[in-house]
Parts: structure tokens; C-alpha cells; sequence
């Protein structure tokens, strides 16, 4: 029997060891249970609850700025604040963590982190690692977007994700996305174009460079001059109430005569200036 809702999975591109598409729409079986009664709660900071081994309670600093993401996120975006809690299973050892994903999310194995929303519920599964810190920041922020929004386009998601993962210091900010994209723009291996990500269904379907390219998207939007954040914050009212938006490539177009070349022109200004 397959569950009647749908569950959705997303996880941090840098936990990709082929840097592949990294997320999915799929539906799982009912008797694959969940564990959350093997994991007592650890820790907790305003609506993220924190389960697992993990000397999370040492590193207040990161817990507290992974709560305040959604401050950030709905301030950026003018989305809601939501008391909705996500729960956040960070394992102290790596193996037990890959062992126990794959056992519950096995087309998603060897990922390093993951975001679920499950009927509802939204959780982040993780391990300890130098990397911890962007990996929970990535996935965090996918909770609380999803807490925020309910119909987000894949690539929208991923985008943001991707842009606040950095964190807040930093503005987005990506260095090696830039670096990937200038690389592959000069060798003529990549030209931007929004409709294309906005087709993409199946985050298995995204590569390495549709994650780059969606992050650089937001980034344009919420960074470059020209005020076009309230293009974005526009197009994120209307989901609020449908979930058939017109397009934001749409909207872009409206507004400029060729987004995919103001794209560009911005991956270029950005490349020099940081
Ligand atoms: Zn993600």
C-alpha cells in the first residue's frame, strides 16, 4: 500500500559526492516506519526540535542561528512566520546515519543530508561532519520554507535553499556556484534559461548546474540592483493562493527585455566583485 500524500525529499547538493541532482517527489511505502521513537529529543531552539546523538547541545551558537533562519527567510521573502516544528535527526556517527537512511529512503542513499516533508511533517535527517553546519543551514531552510509556502516550484526551492545555506553574513553569496557557472559559460557548456528549470519536475532530474543555475536565479532576484526582489516576493504571494502561478519567467519577462542576458551580465558583476 502507497501512501496517499506525497513525499517530497530534498537534500544539500554538497552532499552529493557525484554532485548530482539530489532530491525527489516519490511515493514510499507505509510499512517502512518511522523511527522517531528510537531518538529522544536532545535539544530544542524556537521551532526546530532536535533529536539524535549529536553533541548538538555544545554548539548553542549554531542552534540558535539555525532558529532565527526563519526570521531571515520570512523577512527576505515577506513569507508568514509559522509555528509549524521541524524536526531536526542529527546523527553523532556517520555510518549509523547512512545505515538507517538507507534502510528508510533507499533511492536516496549516500546522501550526506536530507529535508522530508511527510503528510505534513517536516524533518531534517543529518550527521556530524565539518560540513554540518551548511548542510543543516541548507536543509533547515527547506523546513522552513515548506512551513512557509506550500506549493513551492522545485527549483525555487532549491534555489533558496541553496542561496541561505551560506549563511546570513554572507548574503547569499556562493563562490563556487559563480565559479562553476563562469567556467561553464565561457566553455559554452551552459546558457541560463528559466523556463527549462521551471519544467523540472523530479529533483533526481537536477544537475550540478540547474542547482547552480537556480541559486544564481535567486540570487539576481534578492541581490542585484534594479529592485527585483518584489518580483520574487510577488510571485511567492500568489502561491500563497494558488498553485498554479504564472510563471516567474513570466513575470521577468514582463519586467525586462532579456532576463537570461541580466543574468548573466549579474553572474559577471558578482564574479569581480567578491
Ligand atoms: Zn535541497
Amino acid at each position: 500500500m502507497l501512501f496517499p500524500a506525497r513525499l517530497r525529499i530534498c537534500c544539500a547538493l554538497a552532499a552529493l559526492a557525484t554532485a548530482l541532482g539530489c532530491g525527489g517527489r516519490f511515493m514510499a511505502r507505509r510499512d517502512r516506519a518511522p523511527f522517531r521513537s528510537a531518538i529522544e529529543p536532545a535539544a530544542t531552539a524556537g521551532q526546530l526540535v532536535f533529536h539524535g546523538d549529536a553533541p548538538v547541545g555544545r554548539n548553542r551558537r549554531l542552534l540558535d542561528e539555525l532558529a532565527a533562519q526563519r526570521t531571515v527567510i520570512a523577512d527576505r521573502l515577506a513569507l508568514p512566520m509559522i509555528e509549524a516544528p521541524v524536526h531536526v535527526y542529527l546523527y553523532a556517527d556517520e555510518s549509523t546515519y547512512h545505515r538507517e537512511m538507507s534502510a528508510r529512503f533507499p533511492n536516496f542513499a549516500g546522501r550526506r543530508a536530507l529535508f522530508v516533508e511527510d503528510r505534513g511533517e517536516l524533518a531534517v535527517y543529518a550527521h556530524w561532519s565539518e560540513q554540518v553546519a551548511d548542510d543543516l543551514r541548507h536543509e533547515v531552510a527547506h523546513g522552513h520554507l515548506h512551513a512557509a509556502s506550500a506549493h513551492l516550484p522545485l527549483w525555487l526551492d532549491e534555489g533558496l535553499a541553496e542561496f541561505f545555506e551560506v549563511g546570513a553574513a554572507r548574503r547569499g553569496f556562493n563562490r563556487p556556484h559563480v565559479d562553476y557557472l563562469l567556467g561553464q559559460l565561457d566553455a559554452g557548456g551552459w546558457q541560463p534559461n528559466l523556463a527549462r528549470l521551471e519544467s523540472l519536475a523530479n529533483a533526481a532530474d537536477m544537475t550540478r548546474l540547474d542547482y547552480a543555475e537556480a541559486w544564481l536565479w535567486v540570487h539576481f532576484l534578492l541581490e542585484s540592483e534594479g529592485n527585483m526582489t518584489t518580483v520574487l516576493t510577488d510571485y511567492l504571494a500568489e502561491l500563497q493562493i494558488t498553485d498554479a502561478p504564472v510563471p516567474l519567467s513570466a513575470h521577468l519577462a514582463r519586467r525586462l527585455a532579456n532576463p537570461e542576458a541580466a543574468l548573466v551580465e549579474h553572474l559577471r558583476n558578482v564574479g569581480q566583485a567578491f
